[in-house]
C-alpha cells in the first residue's frame, strides 16, 4: 500500500488552474459538413446525424466526445464537475508531452481524457465519468487514474452509485510504467466501493482497450456496451502474429463479447439513458 501512498510524487494539484466552463446544453450541429459513414460508407450530412450522431442509414454509432456524452445523458444543469486541477510531473521528462497536454486541453475543454464528476440521470444522483477518445486517445497515466480513484473514493463516502463511459487506447506510453499503476489503483478503490454495498454501470465505448479493458471496464456490477464497438485488450495483429492463429470475424466487437458473456447487454444510443435511469432506479440510484 506504501506504493499508493506516494501518488503526490507524479502528480501536482494546481488549484489556479482554470477552466473553460462546460456547455449544458446539447452542442450545435454544424450545417453543411458531412461525414462518411464507416459503416454504409454513405455520405451523411452532420445534421442528419442529430445530436446522438447515428448513422440514419445504417445505424452506426459514431465516437463522440465527453461533453456531447454528457448533454445526451445528464438532466440539465446538474453536472458538476469535480476533481479539476490535477497535473502530471510528467516523470519522464517525455519529450513535447506537456505540449501536448496543453494542445489537447485547447482542443478539446477538458482538463484529461476523463471528465469527472456528479449529476443526475432522470432524477438518479450519481457519480460520474466519462473518458474521450479525442484527449490522446484517452490512454491512462496518473491524472486519469487520480481521477477515477478520487471518483469512487467520493462516490464510497456520500453512497452514490458510479456510472462510467470507458474509451481509452491503452496505457499512456509518456509516463511509462506509472500508467500501468493506475489500474491496480482503481481497482483497489472500485473494490471499497462495492464492499460498501454501491452499485457500479460502465458503459464500454468505442474503442476500450487496454489496461481500462484489463481493470475498471471490466469491473462493473453490470457491463453495457454500444453497438459494433471495439473491446479489447492487444489488439487484433498482435494476437494473430503472437499465437500464429487466424481470429474469427467480429472478434473484439461488443456483440462478440455479448455472445460470449462478458457484456451484460448492447444498447443503442438513444435508448442508454433511458436504460441507465432504470438500472440506477433498481439498484439504489438516489432520488
Ligand atoms: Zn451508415
Amino acid at each position: 500500500m506504501a506504493l499508493f501512498s506516494k501518488k503526490d510524487k507524479y502528480i501536482r494539484i494546481n488549484p489556479n488552474r482554470s477552466y473553460r466552463e462546460l456547455p449544458q446544453q446539447k452542442p450545435e450541429v454544424p450545417d453543411e459538413l458531412f461525414s462518411k459513414c464507416p459503416g454504409c460508407k454513405h455520405t451523411i450530412y452532420q445534421k442528419d446525424l442529430g445530436s446522438d450522431r447515428v448513422c440514419p442509414n445504417c445505424g452506426y454509432t459514431f465516437r463522440i466526445t465527453a461533453l456531447e456524452r454528457l448533454a445526451l445523458t445528464v438532466d440539465e444543469d446538474t453536472f458538476e464537475e469535480l476533481f479539476t486541477g490535477i497535473e502530471t510531473k510528467d516523470p519522464l521528462n517525455f519529450p513535447n508531452y506537456k505540449d501536448k497536454l496543453a494542445q489537447m486541453r485547447e482542443k478539446t475543454g477538458l482538463d484529461e481524457a476523463v471528465l469527472t464528476g456528479t449529476a443526475s440521470i432522470k432524477g438518479h444522483k450519481t457519480a460520474l465519468g466519462i473518458m474521450d477518445s479525442n484527449f490522446i486517445m484517452a490512454s491512462m497515466g496518473s491524472v486519469v487514474g487520480e481521477k477515477i480513484t478520487r471518483l469512487f473514493e467520493y462516490a464510497t463516502e456520500l453512497r452514490l452509485p458510479v456510472v462510467l463511459f470507458t474509451a481509452s487506447g491503452g496505457a499512456r506510453m509518456q509516463e511509462g510504467i506509472i500508467s500501468l499503476m493506475q489500474m491496480a489503483k482503481i481497482s483497489a478503490a472500485v473494490q471499497r466501493h462495492s464492499k460498501a454495498g454501491l452499485f457500479y454501470l460502465t458503459i464500454l465505448t468505442d474503442p476500450t482497450t487496454g489496461g481500462v479493458t484489463a481493470s475498471f471496464a471490466m469491473e462493473g456490477d453490470i457491463i453495457l456496451a454500444e453497438p459494433q464497438s471495439l473491446v479489447g485488450f492487444a489488439g487484433r495483429r498482435v494476437i494473430e502474429s503472437t499465437v500464429r492463429e487466424n481470429l474469427p470475424d467480429g472478434f473484439q466487437k461488443a456483440e462478440f463479447l455479448l455472445e460470449h458473456g462478458f457484456v451484460d447487454a448492447i444498447v443503442k444510443r438513444a435508448k442508454l439513458r433511458d436504460k441507465i435511469a432504470k438500472l440506477l432506479e433498481f439498484h439504489g440510484g438516489q432520488q
